[in-house]
């Protein structure tokens, strides 16, 4: 018996007469993240992708797309179904010996039906009644639970054949990636940027990152530890170049120069100038943080305002909204959480102020800034960059 995957499309089929674009873009992931695992069939009809192998003999690790499926966005169900002709025989002897696998160590299921070719001569709850006493027949043990059921068996008969399939996993849901446009994550060793990256990538955004260093006061373990963090989100969306750029002069001149209790506002400040020149020279129409309102001093409104000012591109801050404890429930579920909480120092808590500005005057800051060549730092440091490809 040859199993397929079938993946269920999100939002895609809300779209009007541009669906096909999505549908491209979705197909085009799908087949990139089955390039090394051999060869298989990738078309999709009816709101619905159909993964197969290519031929009888083609080599491929059907378990390994199963997976990778389940972290493409745009899908909000993935699973593994089994093809047949579309005669109610064909159906019930094709669940009979499909489906004892699938329930092993079951105890409760139920059958649902689904026909989109309405020629097929019996009704949904009909056929979905037949495959049930087929599957009794050879599970006795079994039992009809159509309330609650541990496992339910879904038959859908398409155009092209029927499926079945014991149960369906959860999408990643959201777009394709590729479908809306690119975006500048600035990604920190933190638990929060990951997430934001992860957030606007499951809205289609394509994402490159900058991380800012300030060697030798971080290690470079701290930078590796980012470059894991990238290639974890990039898991779910493709390669990402990560841009690295120093910050270590500016950060010793403003702790020479200014007041302590500007410091990481002016340092955020000096981030987002660098970061609108890294966007420019990678084509980014945006810049995307980890930021939420209130989680530390820098992020009460007037901190952020003040920190936006310097900034020419707007700023996307997918986390704004949400609990630490939300994002970190993210976090656990997309794989960052670990590696964010490695222990290692950001260039953010390099110098970090005894007591911060939490109410900040875009006056007050600026003329701190004054006392220093902004110019000339930025260029500086923008000199220092390099990039990392990872995915
Ligand atoms: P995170 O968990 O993402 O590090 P955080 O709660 O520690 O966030 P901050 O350190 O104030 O908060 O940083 C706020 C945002 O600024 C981060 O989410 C990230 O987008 C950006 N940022 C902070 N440090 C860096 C860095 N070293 N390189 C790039 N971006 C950074
Ligand atoms: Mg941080």
């Amino acid at each position: 018996m040859k199993e397929v995957i079938l993946c269920k499309y999100g939002e895609i089929v809300l779209k009007g007469n541009n669906r096909n674009q999505f549908e491209s873009l979705l197909l085009k992931e799908l087949k990139r993240r089955a390039s090394d695992l051999g060869r298989f069939d990738i078309r999709y009809m009816q709101s619905t992708v159909y993964i197969e192998p290519a031929d009888d003999e083609a080599e491929m690790n059907f378990d390994e797309m199963y997976a990778r499926c389940g972290k493409v966005f745009g899908l909000v169900g993935v699973c593994r179904a089994v093809a047949c002709e579309k005669t109610l025989d064909a159906i019930l002897e094709t669940a009979k010996a499909y489906l004892p696998e699938k329930l092993d160590g079951v105890k409760t299921f139920r059958c649902e039906a689904k026909r989109s070719d309405k020629r097929f001569p019996l009704g949904s709850p009909e056929l979905a009644a037949e495959v049930g006493g087929a599957v009794l027949s050879v599970m006795p043990h079994l039992k009809v639970d159509l309330k609650n059921p541990e496992v339910t068996v879904r038959i859908e008969v398409r155009d092209q054949a029927a499926y079945i399939h014991a149960g369906q996993d959860a999408g990643a849901g959201g777009m394709p990636v590729g479908s809306a446009g690119r975006g500048l994550l600035l990604l920190s060793g933190g638990i929060d940027s990951p997430v934001a990256g992860w957030m606007m990538m499951k809205r289609g955004m394509t994402i490159d990152a900058l991380h800012f260093e300030s060697f030798p006061y971080t290690s470079e373990a701290a930078r590796d530890k980012v470059f894991q963090l990238a290639e974890e989100i990039a898991e779910y969306g493709g390669r990402i170049r990560v841009h690295v750029i120093s910050l270590t002069h500016i950060q010793e001149v403003l702790r020479d120069t200014c007041e302590e209790d500007y410091f990481t506002l002016l340092l955020r400040r000096f981030m987002m100038r660098l970061a609108g020149m890294c966007a420019k020279e990678n084509h980014c129409e945006v810049l995307v943080t980890g930021e939420s309102l209130g989680q530390v001093a820098s992020q009460t409104l007037k901190a952020m305002c003040v920190t936006e000012a310097a900034s020419e591109l707007p700023i996307f801050r997918p986390c704004i909204g949400m609990d630490k404890d939300e994002i970190i429930r993210i976090s656990r579920r997309i794989g960052t959480f670990e590696t964010s909480i490695l222990p290692y120092e950001d260039c953010c808590t390099v110098f970090t102020p005894r007591h911060p500005r939490t109410q900040p005057e875009l006056d007050k800051v600026e003329a701190q800034e004054a006392l220093v060549d902004v110019d000339a730092l930025v260029a500086e440091a923008w000199e220092t960059r390099y990039r990392h490809n990872v995915g």
